[in-house]
């Protein structure tokens, strides 16, 4: 746990009592600060208690003396309307903050990286975290990816904190120096959280607003949004600026058709054949985590070991292994349509389950993909409707109901096809509740399922 002495002696107030609320909240209170912890909800709350806190309901607390509101990244501070409870903490002065302000004023001599981007951020948080690791350094990793930032261990000088910061937890954390700054993308997303498109571009440049002594921004330019950040601070000159891009040269890192160049002439790495980083979207995150690596001051040989060896991130096109040249891809985190569509365009030759509770839309917009299909293994609430979305547009299914059985079809079609490359890819396009706790319980058991299958017929990576 990250110890905060300056908190001592001190009020904060909590505002949301989930995983990094809750962390915050025991956090402070084992400083010696006086904790007013609340959430809405009746389980936060109960949970809360269970850990030993004492509720204080903020709505009509007394809040003089209060230092700062610690406000969980979920609850709106502005838009589309402040929270209450963010609304009377503002018109009390009170700053707003987030766990990971609290982090930085009790760490300030540790190196931090952040990472940003409408999507990558979780796969590129955990692959520079990889990367370092490998490379001997203290590190700890989390944010937005999930560990809580006041769970991690304290660093010294000699280590690195790798925190996605979501625009919601930028806009929480005023004080953060980083010494890497990596922005992947922009594009529309939770518009309504920020006041429209100014608002969310906003949001994301601030990950640049506080530059450390030694700084490095890291921007991959592939869209109009991160160009015109990338131009801003070039121009501004405050700071090294490297772009990075997945699509074309640029004087900095760049990939083109899978192969990552360093400037030079000569490619430093071949991304085509590291199962756990497919597509042109994972190629984006391999130049910004090489690139965030080096100005961290890690060797090259170091960072491609650290690429190539990168174990990927479970339910997100996880690769579990091969067997008699088939993949096994356990993408349980695809609980729509478009998040599925990420996954289809990687492979060819898929035998794809799917199905669960189908969300607005079902299937829609992944027909240009159909012919990509050897065969659908459909489960759970949306058999039927998924059925005969595929019976119109001619891809063969079968329906297997649960999760195991459509292992077993897969699996025993798959080795009676031998086709060369071809995947098992689970990539459900829908939520898990119908028969499962969680996408990530969803996950874990395809992958025990399907590691059995990869043992009876070969060699597991
Ligand atoms: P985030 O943490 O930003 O949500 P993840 O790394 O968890 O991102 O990836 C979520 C999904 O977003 C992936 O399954 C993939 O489909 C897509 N994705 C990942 N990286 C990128 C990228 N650089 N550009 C566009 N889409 C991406």
């Amino acid at each position: 746990m990250i110890e905060l002495g300056f908190a001592r002696g001190k009020r904060f107030a909590v505002m949301g009592l989930g995983k990094s609320g809750l962390a915050a909240a025991r956090a402070l209170a084992a400083a010696g600060a006086e904790v007013l912890a609340w959430d809405d909800g009746a389980g936060a709350r109960a949970a809360a208690e269970a850990a030993g806190l004492a509720l204080t309901d903020l709505h009509g607390a007394e809040l003089s003396g209060v230092e700062a509101l610690v406000l969980s990244p979920g609850i709106p501070h502005s838009f589309p309307v402040p929270s209450p409870v963010a609304a009377r903490c503002r018109a009390a002065g009170i700053p707003i903050i987030g766990d990971v302000e609290l982090l930085f004023r009790a760490r300030p001599a540790a190196a931090y990286v952040g990472i940003t981007g409408t999507n990558g951020k979780s796969t590129t948080t955990s692959l520079i975290g990889h990367i370092l690791k490998g490379a001997g350094r203290p590190v700890e990793v989390g944010g937005n990816l999930g560990t809580p930032v006041l769970t991690f261990a304290p660093l010294g000088e000699a280590g690195v904190y790798v925190l996605e910061m979501s625009s919601y937890q930028l806009e929480l954390t005023p004080s953060i120096r980083f010494n890497v700054a990596v922005l992947l993308n922009v594009t529309p997303d939770h518009l309504d959280r920020h006041g429209g498109m100014d608002g969310y571009v906003a949001a994301k440049r601030r990950i640049f607003q506080h530059p450390a002594r030694s700084h490095t921004a890291v921007v991959a330019v592939d869209d109009d949004h991160t160009r015109a950040i990338f131009d801003e601070l070039e121009a501004e000159g405050r700071v090294a600026v490297i772009p990075v891009s997945a699509e074309r040269e640029v004087p900095g890192v760049w990939v083109r058709d899978g192969l990552l160049f360093d400037g030079g002439a000569e490619p430093v790495l071949d991304l085509r054949g590291i199962p756990t980083l497919p597509g042109r979207h994972n190629w984006q995150n391999a130049a910004a985590a090489f690139t965030a690596c080096r100005a961290a001051g890690v060797e090259v040989d170091a960072i491609v070991a650290g690429i190539r060896s990168f174990p990927g991130l479970a339910h997100r096109q996880q690769f579990l292994g091969e067997a008699d040249g088939v993949r096994w891809v356990n993408d349980s985190k695809a609980t729509n349509a478009d998040a599925a569509e990420k996954a289809l365009v990687c492979y060819d030759d898929i035998y794809w389950i799917l199905g669960g509770q189908a969300k607005d839309g079902g299937l829609a917009g992944l027909e240009p993909h159909m012919g990509r299909i050897r065969h659908a293994f459909l489960i759970g609430d949306a058999t039927e409707a998924f059925a005969a979305w595929l019976a119109d547009r001619n891809v063969p299914f079968t329906r297997c109901g649960v999760l195991d059985r459509a292992v077993a079809e897969a699996a025993s079609m798959a080795r009676a096809e031998r086709l060369p490359g071809a995947t098992v890819l689970l990539s459900p396009a829908c939520a898990s509740f119908d028969q499962f706790r969680s996408f990530e319980h969803r996950g874990e058991i395809f992958a025990a399922l399907a590691r059995a299958e990869i043992e009876k017929g070969g060699t597991p990576p």
